[in-house]
């Protein structure tokens, strides 16, 4: 089955384009940050390439070194200013259909703020 080509309707495209609003906590000319709208941790914060990534892949094999370093560096950036890094958190990329992803713009989940429940539960 093919990968799916990028949708610039998705949500994370929308709030990309100010079309709808978020609760921002970073940004600069390539990377978005914002406030997950149904936090599962005390810390719940999305990272997003500005560029039409829809996966890690993609953004792996598509995306300039810029970008790369970018987003690269946010994560790190924010994680710090969230203050989750002492204490430890968790980094997730849901990834197509095994990977459960309902949004199809790269976005790396960052969770913390407690101890987080082990690693894929049976569903
Ligand atoms: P996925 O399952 O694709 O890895 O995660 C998508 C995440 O996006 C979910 O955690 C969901 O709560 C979050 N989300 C979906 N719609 C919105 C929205 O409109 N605003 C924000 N801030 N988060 C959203």
């Amino acid at each position: 089955m093919a990968v799916k080509p990028y949708d610039p309707e998705n949500i994370f495209a929308k709030i990309l384009r100010g079309d709808i609003p978020c609760s921002k906590v970073f940004e600069d000319d390539h990377v978005l940050a914002f406030n997950d709208i149904a936090p599962q941790a005390p810390t719940h914060v999305l990272v997003i390439p500005k560029g039409p990534y829809t996966s890690y892949d993609d953004f792996a094999t598509h995306a300039s070194d810029a970008e790369i370093i970018a987003y690269t560096r946010a994560i790190g950036k924010i994680s710090a200013a969230a203050g989750v890094n002492e204490d430890g958190y968790r980094l997730i990329a849901n990834t197509r259909e095994h990977g459960r992803q309902d949004v199809p713009h790269l976005h790396v989940h960052i969770l913390g703020g407690e101890k987080l429940p082990l690693m894929l539960p049976k569903a």
